[in-house]
């Protein structure tokens, strides 16, 4: 099912769960939730002066990466996102400036050296002050948070790409203990509710490391599905055997 957005979980006996989503109503013996961050929204710049270019000059998410072909961009940030995004758009728009408000940036090492190995202009440690433009934006005005020295260019579009507020009270609603926005489950990834697991982002092992990566969500699941799986046949074997010792004929 695939545009779906699950809403509600409940118990109608003590097997069988309902799921209530935007499009219909599904039931169930067992949940793998998968959910990443939950219900995230871009966190917002404090600044009326760029805000009231979104959407005109002003992204808080890139959509269609095209839109940026031959354009002046400027990227704030110091995460996977913003770097990730200098990258990726540094061949398709004219110039790309990237400002941070630290001298470090959190981003993958990796990233980090190539960005700086790249035509993208680095400026840290430096902030936005100002937004300006007519009907769109057209200039932005930014400052040195240590120094005070501003600077002001002529950018076609500012990206802002400052993380995520994120919304895990769905999960609370359906009966899910969340501990730090996230859910938590135990070694076998289930949750406190029976027949209900997570995996990925979402889960929260108390005696693990957190590694939102995805070689640890693809093995949180693998997990899962299989304790799912016992769950449904108490008969079966946890662990399903490899492919190649299986008999094919
Ligand atoms: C910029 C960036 C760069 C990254 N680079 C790497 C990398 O190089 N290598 C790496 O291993 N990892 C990387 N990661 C981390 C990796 O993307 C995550 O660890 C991985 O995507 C987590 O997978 P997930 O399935 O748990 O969650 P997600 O991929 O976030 O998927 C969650 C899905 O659940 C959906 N959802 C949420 N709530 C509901 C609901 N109520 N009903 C239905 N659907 C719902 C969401 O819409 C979303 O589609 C990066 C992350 C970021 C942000």
């Amino acid at each position: 099912m695939l545009g779906e957005s699950v809403e509600e979980l409940f118990y109608i006996d003590n097997k069988i769960i309902r799921l209530k989503t935007n499009k219909g109503v599904h039931y169930t013996k067992t949940v793998i939730v998968c959910a990443g961050r939950g219900a995230i929204k871009p966190k917002k710049l404090d600044n009326p002066s760029v805000n009231r270019f979104e959407g005109r000059g002003v992204f808080y998410q890139v959509t269609d990466k095209w839109q940026f072909r031959g354009k002046r961009i400027m990227i704030v940030g110091g995460g996977d996102s913003a770097l990730d995004w200098s990258l990726e758009l540094k061949d398709i728009a004219s110039e790309v400036i990237l400002i941070h408000r630290r001298t470090e940036f959190r981003a993958h090492e990796r990233t980090v050296v190539e960005v700086f190995h790249s035509p993208v202009k680095v400026m840290v440690p430096y902030e936005v002050k100002e937004a300006s433009g007519l009907s769109k934006l057209e200039k932005v005005t930014i400052f040195n948070n240590k120094t005070g020295e501003e600077a002001t260019f002529d950018v076609d579009a500012l990206i802002l790409q400052l993380g995520y507020e994120v919304d895990v009270s769905i999960f609370k609603k359906w009966g899910l203990e969340i501990v730090d926005n996230h859910i938590k489950v135990n070694g076998k990834m289930e949750t406190n509710l029976p027949g209900v697991y997570a995996a990925g982002d979402i889960a929260y092992q108390a005696d693990s490391v957190k590694l939102n990566l995805i070689v640890v969500g693809f093995a949180q699941a693998a997990i899962a599905v299989n304790m799912a799986k016992k769950y449904i046949d108490p008969s079966s074997s946890i662990f399903p055997g490899h492919s190649s010792e299986k008999r094919l004929i």
